[in-house]
């Protein structure tokens, strides 16, 4: 494929004009550079066709003097944004939309928002598709709530798009950074779009974390759950689990799933997932991840397997002490961010574990970041001999805590 037109002053792509073979290496070697002093790094397993993996497309809309409405990302490190009509990593039929989102808003008499003046109507657009369904959720930030003519909009928008399933009005009235306000408002279909991830269903809203690359994003979970050698008999933990993806597609390799997770819309969505999939063996917890394990450790809870799957920020002490104390048989990491990655084996493998199998996906070609899921496994018995299983049931549990929490408040 060409180089693309607008690299320069997008930025967005590290490895713009790397040929793909180049890129793997490259990825494989940063991480296994990091690893080295804990595990070797098996192997990447590379995209077949690494172009418009993307199914999660951001523009953010502006108006330039002189040249009208612009659409598309802002210039690394400013606020000016970069026109795009089409990009090679993002989903093209979302490129498309976004593009006649463009087209229709001077008939529809839309106003791009201005930034400077805080005047205008239109902010972003995002689009979210599914990749298996290949349902299209469309969502417009609009600085007010009121969009003029919104039905002949859809109705517009629906014509040159039949595939967009639905349409969401997100308010964003702040002078933020943040893309998403907080109030939704379905002004076309569900409100949500579903996709398939390994044979289960998911909903993804507006702001609920989904993997933006979903064909990786099988390979890498598949892999994952492989790895960890489930046996059925487990009690795993789910940590960072946003929507419950990775515990729900583990649940029939397990005894019990516990997720947990900081986002309580995630949770919401969790909830519902595991209902939509007949999955009876989960439960979901809205909490800081450390705090929560550390909670199970102090109640001398069993845990076979704890999955990781934390933000690029990695874990926290708290939680790796946690581990540390609950000393399940496996950890199973799967990382966005190979240096937090390190850091955190740094701590495992200090305190009784060691790290088995280490393998990098690319989850992100052309962009500059990397997956990685490396397996430890228990290297000292302590807990065998230090912990007793005690019978509380984990839905008591909460319900303790929440209790704590309400009149700590
Ligand atoms: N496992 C999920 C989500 C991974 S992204 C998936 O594959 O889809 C990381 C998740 O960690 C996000 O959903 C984020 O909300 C959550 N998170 C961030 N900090 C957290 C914390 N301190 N405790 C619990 N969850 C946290």
């Amino acid at each position: 494929m060409e180089n693309c037109v607008y690299a320069k002053k997008c930025g967005g792509c590290a490895y713009q004009g790397v040929e793909y073979k180049k890129q793997l290496k490259r990825k494989k070697k940063w991480v296994a550079d990091l690893l080295k002093p804990y595990c070797e790094v098996e192997r990447i397993v590379g995209m077949e066709d690494p172009y418009h993996y993307r199914h999660k497309v951001h523009a953010a809309f502006g108006h330039v003097k002189g040249k009208g409405i612009v659409a598309g990302v802002y210039k690394e490190g400013t606020h000016h944004i970069v026109d795009i009509d089409s990009c090679q990593i993002e989903n093209e039929k979302a490129d498309a939309i976004i593009r006649d989102i463009k087209g229709l808003m001077g008939s529809f008499k839309i106003k791009a928002y201005d930034e400077d003046k805080g005047f205008g109507l239109l902010r972003h657009v995002l689009v979210r598709c599914g990749y298996h369904t290949k349902e299209y959720m469309v969502v417009l930030v609009l600085a007010d709530p009121i969009l003029p003519s919104k039905n002949n909009f859809v109705k517009a928008l629906r014509k040159l798009h039949p595939e967009i399933s639905t349409v969401v009005i997100n308010i964003n009235d702040k002078r933020t950074g943040m893309v998403l306000g907080e109030r939704n408002i379905t002004i076309y279909g569900k409100g949500y779009i579903e996709d398939e991830l390994c044979g289960r269903r998911f909903r993804i809203s507006p702001s609920s974390f989904y993997q933006v690359n979903p064909e990786q994003t099988e390979i890498l979970y598949r892999e994952a759950l492989d790895m960890a050698e489930l046996k059925g008999r487990e009690r795993i933990v789910d940590a960072y689990c946003g929507t419950g993806t990775i515990g729900i597609i583990a649940a029939e390799k397990v005894k019990e799933v516990i997720g947990v997770e900081l986002n309580k819309d995630a949770v919401r969505d969790a909830l519902n997932n595991a209902r939509m999939n007949q999955v009876k063996n989960i439960s979901f917890y809205s909490q800081d991840a450390g705090k929560f394990l550390c909670a199970l450790a102090d109640q001398k809870e069993t845990v076979d397997v704890v999955i990781m799957d934390p933000p690029r920020s990695g874990s926290s002490e708290e939680f790796l002490n946690a581990v540390t104390t609950l000393m399940p048989e496996k950890v199973l990491y799967i990382s966005c961010n190979p240096e937090t990655l390190a850091r955190d084996l740094k701590y495992l493998t200090a305190k009784g574990y060691r790290a088995k199998k280490a393998v990098a996906f690319d989850l992100f070609p052309f962009a500059g970041h990397v997956e990685s899921c490396v397996l430890l496994e228990r290297v000292s018995n302590r807990k065998a001999d230090s912990y007793v299983k005690l019978n509380v049931k984990m839905e008591d549990y909460y319900r303790i805590k929440d209790a704590e929490k309400k009149t700590d408040e």
